[in-house]
């Protein structure tokens, strides 16, 4: 049975759906998306990711789709239809095309793209990676300056995930001016004597929802947060390392450019935190 996947109003199965060649998102990377973790069923945290694609299109002067009233019921249709018990759903709005290549934006009317298509990861909270951490490597950071806007400008971080795996790690850490920016494709943290540091939210980094949660979670847990940049020398010498992202959750991190943090396997402050984003996100799933 092949996929169902949503184009512009339609469920389609995938191989039947289709985006002009023209499409802003195809020949300009206009476009912002959002990737929603679904466990048991249920949409995690749909209303934070709901908030930050409204707030990328409005920093984008992207026209919200029509879409946008319907996404919950969207989500969950995409989740029954696919049976997709644990998994992820992936959401894209590109600003539509305009039948040709252009750098000017077409007419504010053109309707957005918008795609939407499931991702099947059965036991997606169960990794084994989870277990025994992860390694990463330091790479600079070059992406552009408006990193708090989820586009699909992913040429760079995909090039620093091949950076990482040519270098048998298994992710990027992306340093600027001294200072880790973010992972690949997740926001980063070090635990230093008891504290939980992780860089402070602005345009240089995008704004995890999972970092929310778990922020909220941890000061919940009368955890101390230090909201700082940090550098790859501070991770390296740190008692702990993590990340946290929609699709991993919260995933500790053992290596840091070949040298081991803390013990070597996952710290007791990830272990937690992971614990507790997954208790109470599926609590609160849709
Ligand atoms: N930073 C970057 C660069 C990302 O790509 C992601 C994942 N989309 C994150 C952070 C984590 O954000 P979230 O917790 O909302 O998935």
């Amino acid at each position: 049975m092949s996929r169902i996947v949503y184009v512009n109003g339609e469920y389609l199965p995938e191989e039947q759906a289709t985006v002009s060649i023209f499409d802003r998102g195809f020949l300009f990377a206009d476009a912002v998306y959002e990737v929603t973790s679904v466990l048991g069923g249920k949409l995690l945290d749909f209303d934070g990711h709901a908030r930050r694609l409204a707030r990328s299109l409005s920093e984008l002067g992207m026209t919200p789709p029509p879409e946008m009233e319907d996404l919950l019921t969207i989500h969950r249709e995409l989740v029954a239809r696919n049976d997709i018990v644990d998994g992820l759903i992936y959401l894209q709005v590109s600003r539509g095309s305009a039948g040709d290549r252009d750098f000017h934006f077409p007419p504010a009317d053109t309707r957005p793209t918008v795609v939407l298509f499931t991702q099947s990861k059965p036991g997606l909270a169960d990794s084994p990676t989870a277990k025994v951490g992860i390694s990463v490597i330091s790479v600079e950071d070059i992406r552009w300056g408006r990193r708090d806007i989820k586009t699909v400008q992913l040429l760079y971080p995909s090039m620093a995930k091949m950076m990482a795996e040519k270098a048998g790690a298994d992710d990027a850490w992306l340093v600027e001016d001294g200072k880790v920016t973010e992972g690949s494709s997740n926001n980063t943290y070090i635990v230093k004597d008891g504290k939980i540091i992780t860089r402070e939210l602005s345009k240089d980094i995008l704004h995890g929802i999972t970092r929310a949660a778990v922020l909220r979670f941890a000061e919940e847990a009368q955890m101390v947060v230090e909201e700082r940049a940090f550098t790859i020398d501070e991770a390296k010498a740190a008692d702990e390392a993590f990340f946290t992202s929609a699709s991993a959750f919260v995933m500790p991190v053992v290596k840091v450019d070949g040298e081991t943090v803390g013990t070597g396997k996952p710290g007791p402050v990830a272990v937690r935190l992971r614990e507790i984003y997954l208790e109470e996100s599926r609590k609160t799933a849709i």
